[in-house]
């Protein structure tokens, strides 16, 4: 999301009508709010705009204590989502269960499958199936001297035909054809 003189405008006069419709992030901080904090005016060059608490967790901001733009106005069952997702953003080379994920949070598995899957549209398995694909997509792209191999291995994948398996399914491309084809566009120049 881009800044704007009203978005602005709202940070700087602390406007709540704008509270849930998007969050400025700081980057001398890290911290991310809601519009209607009362904390220290940032330097506008400093700020960043999301429109959802998860972008701006995503891209490495922590939610203010002081506004705390992570308990309202969502409750807590887009809190754990979130935790959840850190989780599995964290740990997705290691072979994670739902049992194990749940053991973590504390919570049951049946609990954290039927929260997971309501809150996001998909269920814990695809989101770490998801969460693979796109790390592999980076690795194949970026790390040239990596074999597929090794990739899939260090992904957590049971061996290189599951990967392959999976890979194809969600990108209609071997991990080598991605590769090949990622190559040649970075040397066409696009
Ligand atoms: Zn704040």
């Amino acid at each position: 999301m881009n800044m704007n003189e009203s978005i602005w405008q709202s940070i700087v006069n602390c406007e709540p009508t704008y509270d849930g419709q998007y969050y400025y992030a700081v980057l001398t901080t890290g911290i991310f709010c809601r519009p209607s904090c009362r904390s220290r005016t940032p330097k506008r060059d400093n700020v960043r705009i999301f429109s959802s608490i998860e972008e701006a967790v995503q891209a490495g901001f922590r939610p203010c204590k002081r506004c705390r733009p992570d308990e309202r106005p969502y409750g807590p069952d887009v809190e754990l989502v979130m935790q959840m997702k850190d989780l599995i953003q964290r740990r997705c080379h290691e072979r994670l269960t739902l049992s194990a994920v749940a053991r973590q949070l504390s919570i049951s598995p049946y609990h954290l499958h039927r929260v997971f899957k309501r809150v996001t549209g998909l269920t814990p398995a695809q989101y770490i199936c998801r969460t693979r694909i796109t790390r592999a997509m980076e690795l194949l792209k970026h790390e040239h001297n990596k074999s597929v191999t090794d990739i899939a291995i260090g992904l957590g994948f049971r061996s290189i035909s599951h990967f392959s398996t999976v890979f194809r399914q969600a990108t209609g491309q071997t991990p080598s054809e991605y590769r090949n084809h990622a190559f040649a566009h970075v040397h066409d120049g696009g």
